[in-house]
C-alpha cells in the first residue's frame, strides 16, 4: 500500500518540524522522554486463547496501561506515528517467543477497521511490525462491519457470529502467526484466527505490543508472565528473517 507508507512518512517528517510533547507525561519537545521510554522495557505475558476447542498461544510485550497505553492511543488516535519505533520494541520480543521455530512461516497483521484505516491512513499493527523491521504478508481483510460490530455485545463477538475478518485463499496450508497492537478480550484475535482457518491456514500464535491486564475490563485471559515459568525461546530465534520475501 504505498499511500499508507507515504501517509506515515509524511507524518513521521512532520513530526520532525512540529512542536511535540511526550505522549507518556507531556513533557515539552521529545515524542517520548527517557523517562516514559523506560516504561516501554518489555515485559512479556503469555496466555492461551481458546479458538473453538484450539489452545493457541499468545504472547504481549507491556500491560496496557501507564505510559503504554498513552502512547498507543496517541499512535493511534492522533497518528503519532513516530511512536511505532519504541513501541516495536516489545512487539519484536513478543514475536520472538510467539514464533515456534521452524514451525511457522508468515506474520499476519490484524487489520484495523476499514474506517479506521481510511481515517489514519496507516494500519497500527502492520506499521508497528514494520518499524519492527519484521516481514509481514497482508493476509487478512476487514469486513465492513465499522461501527456496527463495535455494538455487538461480547458474548455475540465471543461466539464468533458475525465474521469480522476474511482471509486470502493463497494462505492455505501456510503457518501464521498473528500480530495485533492491543490484545483486550482476545475476541479479535479469535476472530482472525478463525477466518485464516476458513481457508485452511495453520494458525500457530499471537504476537501483541500490549495486553489488557486481567484486572481491567472483562478479559477471559489469564495472563502469566515469561518469568513466572520458564524462559522459552529467547532471542534464539531472530525475527528478521520470518517471512523472507512475502511482503504482499
Ligand atoms: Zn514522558
Amino acid at each position: 500500500m504505498i499511500s499508507a507508507h507515504i501517509a506515515t512518512a509524511l507524518a513521521d517528517a512532520w513530526a520532525l518540524v512540529a512542536p511535540v510533547d511526550c505522549a507518556g507525561c507531556g513533557a515539552p519537545d521529545r515524542a517520548l522522554c527517557a523517562l516514559c521510554a523506560t516504561a516501554l522495557r518489555p515485559s512479556l505475558r503469555r496466555a492461551l486463547l481458546d479458538v473453538d476447542g484450539h489452545a493457541l498461544p499468545v504472547v504481549a510485550g507491556l500491560a496496557y496501561e501507564g505510559v503504554a497505553r498513552a502512547a498507543l492511543l496517541a499512535l493511534k488516535a492522533e497518528g503519532r506515528t513516530e511512536l511505532a519505533r519504541p513501541l516495536a520494541v516489545p512487539l519484536r520480543r513478543a514475536v520472538a517467543l510467539a514464533w515456534p521455530g521452524a514451525g511457522a512461516d508468515v506474520l499476519v497483521p490484524v487489520p484495523g477497521s476499514r474506517a479506521g484505516a481510511a481515517q489514519r491512513g496507516f494500519a497500527p499493527a502492520a506499521l508497528l511490525a514494520r518499524r519492527g523491521g519484521l516481514v509481514v504478508t497482508r493476509g487478512l481483510r476487514a469486513l465492513d462491519g465499522g461501527p456496527q460490530q463495535k455494538r455487538l455485545r461480547l458474548d455475540e463477538r465471543l461466539a464468533g457470529q458475525h465474521p469480522r475478518f476474511i482471509a486470502r485463499p493463497a494462505l492455505a496450508g501456510r503457518r501464521v502467526v498473528l500480530i495485533d497492537d492491543i490484545v483486550t478480550s482476545g475476541a479479535t484475535l479469535r476472530d482472525a484466527a478463525r477466518a485464516l482457518r476458513t481457508v485452511g491456514a495453520i494458525v500457530v500464535g499471537a504476537a501483541a505490543v500490549a495486553a489488557t491486564p486481567r484486572r481491567q475490563g472483562v478479559s477471559s485471559l489469564l495472563w502469566r508472565f515469561w518469568a513466572d515459568d520458564d524462559e522459552g525461546p529467547g532471542d534464539k530465534v531472530g525475527p528478521e528473517g520470518y517471512g523472507q520475501g512475502k511482503e504482499a
